[in-house]
């Protein structure tokens, strides 16, 4: 199927393969500006970063929230990248529409039909990450919900499933990417950070879904992944994130996608 690609700020989705990194978490004004100044060196198109998070137990980093917002519009100026950020709740449309450039639907909120039914009113373009235990039709009717609300821009993110393995916290669904660019008008991204939950799956997984098709990756990388205030044990440091970068260039190479120019 024709795939429909769509802009988020000044990149392509769909067209060139985009790479969007940074935090789980944007902990503070001077870790977003040094981990989104580091991923631009090493050749990221995009930015990401959870400001409102949704977290499994409630006793930990719920994200920065709104305080957030000032340093996010610094590092935008700074670095010139688009941002990427989650939203969690409707009411939060009005606040994040002028700074995101676009909003990422957690997997967690996949099934959150009033959320996507707002998201379909607004003109930003919308990530929607597949829900964990969210069949692909499932996933597919989730972006109709913003589609038919007024909103065609919207690109699928593959982040995992949960299946009966427990070894890694979930698994990559590489079926899906390659399914969806085959019977589906949707961008489609590969988060091989969620999809593996280990930093030493990333590389290698993020470079399966690079050549079974998708159009671009979404990474967490962290300077001290120890010490990051959620998702520690999937971050990529620096020097792995730029080896990743490497090696990707390979790959897209091999396969005959160029790469997106910031
Ligand atoms: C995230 O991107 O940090 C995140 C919470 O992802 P997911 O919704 O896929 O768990
Ligand atoms: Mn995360």
């Amino acid at each position: 199927m024709s795939i429909r690609p769509v802009r988020i700020g000044n990149q392509i989705i769909g067209d060139d393969f985009v790479v969007i990194a940074g935090p789980c978490s944007i902990e503070s004004a001077n870790h977003f500006s040094e981990v989104a100044h580091q991923v631009k060196d090493s050749g990221a198109t995009m930015l990401r970063g959870g400001m409102f998070k949704l977290r499994t137990d409630p006793d930990t980093f719920q994200g920065a929230g709104r305080e957030a917002f000032e340093w996010v519009a610094a590092v935008k100026k700074s670095t010139g990248l688009p941002f990427v950020s989650e939203i969690t709740d409707p009411r939060q449309i009005g606040d994040m529409v002028s700074l995101v450039d676009a909003f990422q639907v957690g997997s967690r909120n996949m099934h959150n039909y009033d959320l996507l039914k707002e998201l379909g009113r607004t003109q930003t373009p919308v990530i929607l990450k597949r829900g964990f235990s969210g069949l692909i039709k499932e996933w597919l009717l989730a972006a109709d919900y913003v589609v038919k609300g007024g909103n065609d821009q919207v690109i699928l993110c593959e982040r995992g499933i949960r299946t009966f393995e427990t070894t890694t916290r979930n698994t990559m669904d590489i079926n899906a990417i390659a399914w969806i660019k085959k019977h589906t008008p949707f961008p489609i991204l590969a988060d091989p950070s969620h999809g593996t939950g280990l930093t030493e799956l990333v590389t290698p997984v993020a470079l399966a879904a690079a050549a079974a098709g998708a159009d671009g990756l979404m990474i967490e990388v962290h300077p001290e992944p120890t010490k990051a205030l959620s998702d520690g044990f999937q971050a990529l440091t620096y020097p792995q994130f730029s080896e990743l970068m490497t090696k990707l260039r390979r790959v897209l190479s091999a396969v005959d996608r160029k790469w997106a120019t910031p």
